[in-house]
């Protein structure tokens, strides 16, 4: 199967890949709880690439910046490392995107500090990683 690497470059996307075992690294950015199919999936979404289909046809996952809201324009994204990127699948990426796109818009104009994205905020220089996912 020839799998499109749909963000950044096939060597990144690989490598993002391989770290992930090739399964989704979401526990939760989406919003939605990935302990509901029982223990085995330990609180990471189960999606897999090649593994499942969707609507939209075979999974294939997705390199997404760990820190969508700093790093999630195509150019900045296209340019990460590998350590920088978190498999997601089409659901989850989407999911977070969407969350990402509301809270922009649920954003007061001209107002700076209500809004909390500490969920998704990573310090350029932190090891710590965001909740997108683990390796
Ligand atoms: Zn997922
Ligand atoms: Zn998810």
């Amino acid at each position: 199967m020839t799998v499109r690497p749909p963000i950044v470059g096939a060597a990144v996307w690989t490598a993002v890949m391989n770290r992930a075992g090739h399964r989704c690294e979401c526990r939760g950015a989406c919003g939605k709880r990935h302990s509901a199919s029982g223990s085995r999936t330990q609180g990471r979404c189960d999606l897999e690439n090649g593994k499942h289909i969707s609507k939209k046809g075979e999974v294939v996952l997705i390199a997404m910046p760990r820190d969508p809201i700093n790093e999630g324009d195509f150019a900045t994204a296209a340019s990460l490392p590998a350590r920088r990127l978190a498999a997601m699948c089409p659901l989850c990426y989407d999911a977070v995107f969407a969350k990402i796109r509301k809270a922009v818009k649920d954003l007061p104009p001209q107002d700076d500090g209500l809004f909390s994205v500490e969920e998704f905020r990573v310090d350029p220089a932190s090891k710590k990683q965001a909740d997108v996912g683990a390796a």
